[in-house]
């Protein structure tokens, strides 16, 4: 449920690398948005997320 995302805010994400999920902030201030992986330590852009429709 990503239907209000803003930075500061926790989001339950699941990554499109290693498909765990994991609960982060969006990182601020940044030109690509989107959440560090704990678990793989790679990038996950807030589009491809799992609250995105697309
Ligand atoms: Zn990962």
């Amino acid at each position: 449920m990503a239907a209000d995302v803003q930075a500061g805010n926790e989001h339950e994400v699941s990554c499109p690398h290693c498909k765990k999920t994991f609960t982060a902030t969006l990182l601020p201030g940044r030109r690509a948005r989107g959440f560090k992986c704990p678990h793989c330590r790679l990038f996950v852009p807030l589009e491809r997320t799992a609250g995105s429709p697309r």
